[in-house]
């Protein structure tokens, strides 16, 4: 900052900008202030097979709990990220979602829950020895895990070295690309990335049924490279009709339900579908 006021360039920033840049310093002030608090707090949004409606899993969804209620990751993970912050609350999400999917496993049986990994996460080299430490703490098997991360993300990795991917992968945790779709991939690199699922990004749900062409074209893509390939944003029936024809194992979306506080989710899902296996 003293070297961007010693060239005059803080005269470029409008009252406007540096109200938002007061706004932005506000955020990671408190988000700093945050976990100690005790304010973070995951919200868990099932993952369905289209046809049987069975449980495969859900999506672990950060939520930041603050006197003026919910603030959304949209408003705070772009914050953290560029403050170094997400470093302690990746750390603090992977240890909690470890530890809710252990207990859960205990009670209800395995529940493969995934969680969302930064671009500043996979770019400390330590960050493998993190997973395995949340692993052998929370006692949760590494399968039971899923680690997603966005297109653009995956594809810089590639480029440089997608090592770290693999020593993941190595460990048995799942891999998913994010929001696919949305970034642009070398399909070559798609190749050669260690993934598991392929995450449909939800824009191209908006379509469906009567446009289809690249949301097919991406479940075929896939599926030809034998991944998993979840559906996200659903939100209509019509929507899940065609996923079923089309053979997409895994929807996500309000059709099926919100990201839920944890007790919810229990009870809803998982209470649910142990009573209903008898
Ligand atoms: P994402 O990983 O793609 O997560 C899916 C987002 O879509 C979630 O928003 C979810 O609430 C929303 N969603 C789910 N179903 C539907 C639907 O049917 N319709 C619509 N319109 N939306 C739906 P959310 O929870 O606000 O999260 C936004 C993004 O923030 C996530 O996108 C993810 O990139 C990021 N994020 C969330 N939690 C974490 C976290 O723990 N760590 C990191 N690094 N990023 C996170
Ligand atoms: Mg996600
Ligand atoms: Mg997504
Ligand atoms: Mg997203």
């Amino acid at each position: 900052a003293a070297k961007a006021a010693g060239t005059g360039c803080w005269r470029m920033f409008s009252a406007e900008m540096s109200e938002q840049a007061m706004s932005r310093l506000r955020t990671e002030a408190r988000l700093r202030a945050a976990e100690l608090r005790g304010e973070f707090e995951l919200f868990y949004q099932p993952k369905m097979d289209p046809r049987s409606l069975l449980l495969r899993g859900a999506e672990a969804l950060l939520r930041w709990k603050t006197d003026e209620g919910y603030v959304a990751p949209g408003d705070f993970i772009p914050v953290a990220e560029e403050t170094g912050l997400i470093g302690p609350i990746g750390d603090w999400v992977l240890g909690e979602a470890c530890r809710q999917a252990a207990a859960w496993r205990r009670q209800h049986g395995d529940l493969p829950v995934a969680i969302n990994v930064s671009p500043r996460q996979l770019a400390d080299a330590d960050f493998p020895n993190r997973v395995r430490v949340a692993l052998a703490k929370s006692g949760l098997p590494a399968h039971l895990l899923t680690l997603e991360i966005t297109e653009t993300v995956a594809m810089t990795a590639a480029t440089g070295d997608f090592a770290m991917l693999r020593v993941l992968r190595d460990i048995g945790v799942g891999m998913a690309i994010d929001d696919f779709g949305t970034g642009y991939s070398s399909l070559s690199h798609l190749r050669r990335i260690p993934l598991t699922v392929l995450k449909i990004d939800r824009g191209f749900m908006q379509t469906v049924p009567h446009d289809v062409a690249i949301p097919a074209t991406i479940l075929e893509l896939g599926q030809r490279l034998g991944l998993e390939i979840v559906a996200e944003g659903v939100e209509t029936e019509p929507q899940r009709d065609w996923l079923c024809d089309m053979g997409c194992q895994t929807i996500q979306g309000f059709l099926i339900s919100r990201p839920l506080p944890a007790a919810e989710f229990e009870d809803r899902f998982l209470v649910e579908r142990a009573r209903a296996a008898g």
